[in-house]
């Protein structure tokens, strides 16, 4: 999960109406759910970290940028109103939730190896929390083909479409072509996967982080690109837990 920088509120004061900060929400994190790093290209929504409403909600937060995040329909359908407890979830503007996955060929997102048992658990609650963890729903084409309709299928295609940049970039191995590819990546969305197709490519990677606006550079070393944690203090509460 790609872990983001929103940066300081746009303005002195909360938002009239949540609505008015997408616009310099997209500016700064990319038009890509926070959660599954889908690129979408419309009805992204500004979502709150912690509900408006319902038995959980904070209404005091309604309008406080610090409690927003970009989300697309599946992740904010299945996060809904649940309760929101910081200290119990790891979350991408706050902690190093690249350090928090695993990203496999199959669509699957799970736990990093190296965690804690403590990590893992704060790791598993937020996979639950927006349903990154649900099972594929697998919808084949007249040729038996898979129909990318959910977020793991769709997740497989992109693997597939990174495989094939990455071989392509074996045959024809130039800079101009590694920010080719950054550029398509963008264009695709999920992150993590393009960085982890490319795991052996500190070029690429950095070109990525780049690219994908907003991403918490931070947390990659500037030259190997390999992973920092904990995620240098960002001065929000429960933060750098990971
Ligand atoms: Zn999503």
């Amino acid at each position: 999960m790609r872990p983001v920088v929103r940066g300081d509120s746009p303005q002195a004061v909360d938002f009239v109406n949540y609505r008015d900060a997408f616009g310099e929400l997209a500016a700064r994190i990319g038009m890509f759910c926070s959660y599954c790093e889908r690129r979408i290209a419309t009805q992204l929504a500004v979502e709150h970290i912690q509900p408006k409403n319902g038995p959980h909600g904070r209404p005091d937060l309604e309008r406080r940028w610090e409690n927003f995040l970009l989300g697309c329909v599946n992740c904010n359908s299945t996060k809904g109103a649940k309760d929101v407890v910081l200290a119990n979830l790891l979350l991408p503007d706050r902690d190093n939730t690249a350090a928090a996955y695993e990203y496999t060929m199959d669509g699957k997102v799970k736990l990093a190896a190296a965690l804690t048992a403590t990590q893992s658990t704060l790791a598993t609650n937020t996979l639950t929390l927006v349903g990154l963890d649900k099972r594929l729903n697998q919808v084949l084409d007249s040729n038996g083909q898979l129909v990318a309709v959910d977020r793991v299928a769709q997740r497989m295609e992109v693997w597939l479409i990174a495989q094939d940049s990455k071989d392509d970039l074996q045959a024809n191995p130039t800079d101009t072509f590694r920010r080719q590819i950054a550029r398509t990546a963008t264009g695709h969305g999920f992150f993590s996967i393009w960085m982890t197709v490319f795991q052996n490519d500190p070029t690429v990677r950095k070109l990525l982080t780049k690219e994908f606006a907003g991403t918490a550079t931070d947390c990659f070393d500037p030259t190997t690109t390999q992973i920092i944690t904990p995620r240098p203090a960002n001065g929000l509460p429960d933060g750098s837990k990971l």
